[in-house]
């Protein structure tokens, strides 16, 4: 008998030690001049080609042969010398845990950056209770998206008019900078540029850091497979798809052609790499590890 409850208590430890294994696999990070990025996934899974608006036959036979695209959701954690910062909060399915292995609690998150409102970017935000989850967090929206959101009728408004409405007293709206003007700080080190479509509001994140850069881009690809090769591609979940094509375009000539580095809410583990132009067609995605 004791030796049995010897053996299971090895077996729970061993369980243990296998789980933080699968946690320490969801975080990854990067540090970018005094910054530093880190990963918070919130899983990975394949995604169907069909919300893929208007993608030839061709396209999908040599970019998602299987009819399916790898997908991603994930939050980041950007730690800067004086700020702990949230970077959209996900589902809020392994983000506390994720949090947690990095020995951050909720309390110490001082501000939270939204690239935009969709469900899967603010569901970490409240609590089932409806509390806020991030009690001593700045929360940073661009205009455009609060004012879309609150003008809006249907049940994904509703939660981020939610949101919204429980993180009222630590609101900040901001209108985003045009990527040509980059250089209007929101935060020390941190601007925030205008990516409309996906959302009206959609926002990206330029970080420089002691002669560095790096780009949270938020939902600009949900598709890395088809829209790094055709950036043409808008999905069925973009408000404005012509918008989203064009923002798009836009951010891949400029973050190729001055190599900064990006990060993105939808792409597979670990989330980060360069952006080159494609000799065959596009641009290529180089993974960072
Ligand atoms: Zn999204």
């Amino acid at each position: 008998m004791k030796s049995y409850f010897i053996l299971s208590l090895l077996f729970v430890s061993l369980m243990v030690t296998d789980i933080t294994a699968q946690e320490n696999a969801e975080i990854f990070k990067f540090a970018v001049g005094s910054f530093e990025i880190t990963t918070l996934s919130e899983g990975q899974q394949k995604s169907g080609s069909s919300i893929l608006i208007d993608a030839t036959s061709e396209m999908i036979d040599k970019y998602a042969p299987d009819g399916t695209f790898p997908s991603a959701c994930n939050a980041f954690l950007l730690k800067t010398p004086g700020k702990t910062i949230l970077i959209d909060a996900g589902f809020g399915r392994n983000l506390f845990a994720n949090l947690k292995s990095q020995n951050v609690t909720a309390e110490e998150i001082d501000i939270v950056l939204l690239t935009h409102m969709h469900g899967d970017h603010i569901g970490g935000l409240l609590h089932h209770d409806g509390k806020i989850a991030f009690p001593n967090a700045q929360l940073y929206i661009a205009q455009p998206e609060h004012d879309y959101w609150m003008n809006i009728d249907s049940r994904g408004g509703e939660q981020a008019r939610n949101v919204i409405k429980a993180y009222k007293d630590k609101l900040q709206l901001f209108v985003p900078a045009d990527l040509q003007n980059s250089t209007t700080e929101l935060l020390s080190g941190i601007s925030a540029i205008a990516a409309y479509g996906h959302t009206p509001g959609h926002t990206a994140y330029l970080l420089k850091s002691e002669n560095s850069q790096f780009l949270i881009w938020g939902d600009l690809t949900h598709a890395m497979a088809i829209q790094m090769p055709h950036p043409e591609i808008a999905v069925t979940y973009d408000v404005n798809p012509g918008d989203a094509v064009m923002a798009r375009k836009k951010i891949l000539e400029y973050v190729a052609k001055n190599r900064i580095p990006v990060a993105g809410m939808h792409i597979a583990f670990p989330a980060m790499g360069n952006i080159t132009e494609s000799a065959d067609e596009g641009y290529e995605f180089i993974v960072k590890n």
